[in-house]
């Protein structure tokens, strides 16, 4: 007997907290359907004005993380509910959701009795993709639809050719400007010099100018890739060859077209 035996009691002991281990790693296939309805759903709205800000604000998680949560379950679907954690599956996300099923395959050959880890599934997608750049005659992946690591505020990926787009901090810098300005006119109007704003038509009407300044700049902002063109551009119609929707034209888009982006 090895001498790093585990004694009987030590056993029940390891295989308990492995037990409680697995039960909430397992937990990425809800968490990540729950995250994918409230982001369909729009059921962070009422809070948030986007579900990326919904996600930092209420728990702490990042865009990206929600989106590899989201793909883990639907790959997880791909692959008959098999996979037990979003790590072991997230390497699938790299091969087309119709070869996951046959990549899983491999990766659970090449496991052999032990369970398939995240490397498993790597080693076998390394190899699909290789067997299938070799069928293609190696087409080089096109520059413009390889994915930016970008986002957009409902978690999709933005390719690179309009990555630069989702760069919000201007708009931001134009916000906080204004929220600067409202200060300022706040001290205007507690001062000696505030008479001819209160009280006055015009000087409510200053009020009112300001805010429609900040929400013609939210409205201006890039909110989605445009899901008929998926950011392609090229003689698209809905976005009129700008690759992008802001939040109106987001929210007037049916949900099945939507979804498909
Ligand atoms: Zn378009």
């Amino acid at each position: 007997m090895p001498s790093n035996a585990l004694t009987a009691d030590q056993r029940a002991t390891f295989q308990a907290l492995e037990a409680v281990i697995a039960e909430g790693v397992a937990k990425f296939v809800a968490v990540g359907s729950a995250l994918m309805q409230i982001r369909e759903d729009r059921l962070y709205c009422e809070s948030h004005g986007t579900f990326a800000n919904y996600l930092t604000d209420r728990w702490q998680m990042t865009a990206r993380m929600a989106r590899y949560l989201i793909e883990a379950n639907q790959i997880n679907a791909d692959i008959g509910g098999e996979g037990t954690s979003e790590f072991q599956v997230r390497p699938l996300a790299r091969v087309p959701s119709e070869r996951r099923r046959d990549v899983w395959e491999r990766a659970r050959e090449g496991a052999g009795d032990a369970p398939v880890t995240a490397a498993h599934v790597t080693a076998a997608v390394e190899e699909s993709l290789s067997e299938v750049a070799a069928d293609t005659n190696s087409v080089p992946e096109d520059e413009d639809n390889a994915n930016s690591g970008v986002v957009d505020s409902d978690l999709r990926l933005v390719p690179a050719v309009i990555a630069d787009v989702f760069d919000q901090t201007l708009f931001t810098d134009a916000l906080n400007v204004l929220r600067q300005l409202t200060g300022v006119v706040n001290q205007i109007e507690g001062g000696p010099w505030g008479d001819m704003l209160i009280g006055t038509t015009e000087g409510v009407t200053l009020r009112n100018r300001i805010q429609e300044v900040r929400d013609t700049i939210k409205w201006a902002a890039p909110h989605a890739v445009c899901p008929y063109c998926e950011g392609s551009a090229e003689f698209c119609e809905p976005c009129h060859g700008k690759g992008w929707f802001n939040h109106q034209q987001w929210s007037n888009t049916p949900a099945d077209i939507r979804q498909r982006s």
